[in-house]
């Protein structure tokens, strides 16, 4: 049996879940409401708001009284720090209760949202809070006669839709709203309709930090209504999205009306090359890591691998193995090392993929865990021998199925990385550094890591190359994304 449910995780579960609007709760105009799953045993253990356009409206017309008029215009940045560190302190207070909440909405495994979830979203929190104070333009040499000084400011975007996915819902919803906020930017945040929860309650938490009405809205539903009417709204000045390429790109289009700006996080299938030298042992646990960590739902997963071909055998050998040491389970078990997927919907997609690859012919490796029962399982699986344009090659499954393949010609490394829609990041395994540095600058990506699986952190850039989207998050580069830049010229 599970430990039980922390008083705070049950109190929260017992109150109504409301949309925040301009500074206070209610239900979605409609009055609808959507169930939510818990994925890992299909219960229903809450409701939410199911918003609809009429929501949208209010609370992008709150978040442009707030962005104009409101006391929010008048903060100064170090008040505006303080702010955001006091929701990092009230978060840090509750951590048992987010991590209990996204487990029982995402399905991953409580020491996974209590060690890395919550605590990353805590630290970013308080990364951003630094940035308040940290803004700044520059000054130009005018090469004009006579004499002036030029010089740039950086302003707030304005108003802003932040749109998030649900494999790390809160650390999603505070990677937007960290910078968002530290720019001086108001928003609407749309969670992603299975994972709303942690949202929700960090709403409370912002409310209780003293963040004046309406720079903060939140408001849940599906993305076809909600998604869809914050993205073509031209009260909205920029949409900071992250999720699936095919919604991104239908974004552009509701962009339109009114040239607002793009942040678009979107989807990868992203190589692991291991060559000849590498430390064998620490790039199958890498390998392995890499994708079924978060049951294979990470952007960054390394979906694709590619061995050099003395190794092959040896390497899917050693993936099968690690694959074999998961516990599958109900992630409120302290035991489980691997959870459900998020639906579902999910799930049958995923399955869709390897009945797809074993019809055709592929090799196809699943871990011997036992998933029978309720909830929406996907074991770790590893195919192999499939043709590079085969569907598990090029589309991302988003879940923990790893496609593997033997490479003869070295030199064509670079190339089979790059033969993807997708370029959002990579790992090169290898003991020859001025190798890995080489193969780094030919492989298309926003991030390449060397001997190493995906490492983030607020402060480090992030974001895609070709389909994997626009623009980058994190550090100076995120931050200026809620910004414009305005130039000011005197003549003296
Ligand atoms: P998704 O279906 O694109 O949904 C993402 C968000 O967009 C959700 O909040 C969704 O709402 C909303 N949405 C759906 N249709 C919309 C529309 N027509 N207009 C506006 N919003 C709309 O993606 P997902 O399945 O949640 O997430 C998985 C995808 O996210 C994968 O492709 C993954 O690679 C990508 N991802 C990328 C990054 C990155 O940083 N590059 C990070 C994490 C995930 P509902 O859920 O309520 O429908």
């Amino acid at each position: 049996m599970y430990p039980t449910l922390t008083e705070q995780t049950q109190q929260s579960l017992g109150r109504p879940f409301q949309l925040l609007i301009d500074g206070a709760w209610s239900p979605a105009a409609s009055g609808e409401t959507l169930d939510v799953v818990n994925p890992a045993d299909e219960t229903v253990i809450a409701r939410i708001p199911a918003g609809g356009s009429e929501d949208i409206d209010r609370a992008v017309m709150a978040a442009r009284r707030a962005f104009e008029a409101g006391p929010w215009t008048k903060m100064t940045p170090g008040e505006r720090s303080r702010l955001l560190w006091r929701i990092a302190d009230l978060l840090e207070a509750r951590q048992g209760e987010f991590a209990e909440l996204e487990t029982l909405d995402n399905g991953k495994p409580v020491t996974m949202s209590k060690w890395v979830d919550v605590p990353a979203a805590i630290a970013a929190l308080r990364y951003w809070a630094g940035w308040c104070t940290k803004i700044s333009g520059e000054t130009r040499a005018v090469d004009m006669p006579g004499d002036y000084i030029a010089m740039t400011l950086r302003e707030p975007v304005g108003v802003v839709g932040l749109i998030t996915p649900w494999n790390f819902p809160l650390m999603s919803a505070v990677s937007k709203l960290g910078p968002a906020l530290a720019a001086g930017c108001t928003v609407v945040l749309k969670p992603a309709e299975q994972t709303s929860l942690t949202a929700l309650r960090l709403g409370e938490l912002i409310v209780e930090a003293g963040t004046p009405a309406g720079v903060v809205n939140i408001v849940t539903g599906t993305g076809a209504v909600v998604g869809a009417a914050l993205a073509e709204h031209d009260g909205v000045d920029k949409i900071s999205f992250t999720g699936s390429t095919v919604v991104g790109k239908s974004l552009i289009g509701a962009a339109r009306g009114n040239l607002k700006r793009l942040t678009l996080e979107l989807g990868g299938k992203s190589p692991t090359i291991i060559l000849p030298d590498a430390d064998l042992e620490k790039a199958i646990v890498g390998a392995g890591t890499s994708i079924f960590h978060n049951s294979g739902q990470i952007c960054v997963a390394g979906s694709r691998l590619y061995v050099a071909r003395q190794h092959f055998d040896r390497v899917i050998e050693g993936l099968a193995s690690f694959a074999a040491q998961f516990q599958l389970g109900n992630g409120l078990d302290p035991a489980t090392t691997m959870g459900p997927l998020v639906s579902d919907k999910q799930q049958a997609r995923v399955n869709a993929y390897i009945d797809g690859a074993r019809a055709s012919g592929a090799s196809v490796i699943a871990s011997p865990a036992v998933v029978d029962g309720k909830g929406y399982f996907v074991k770790p699986t590893i195919i192999h021998s499939v043709d590079q344009r085969a569907p598990v090659m090029q589309e991302e499954i988003f879940g923990p199925v790893l496609v593997a393949t033997a490479v003869d010609d070295l030199d064509e490394l670079a190339a089979l990385a790059n033969d993807s829609i997708y370029g959002l990041s990579a790992s090169i395994w290898t003991k020859d550094i001025s190798a890995a540095y080489k193969l780094a600058r030919k492989v298309r990506a926003g991030t390449v890591t060397i001997n190493s699986g995906s490492i983030a952190g607020p402060n480090i850039p992030f974001g895609g190359c070709k389909q994997s989207g626009w623009g980058r998050e994190n550090g100076a580069e995120g931050i200026e994304s809620f910004t414009e830049l305005k130039t000011v010229i005197t003549a003296l």
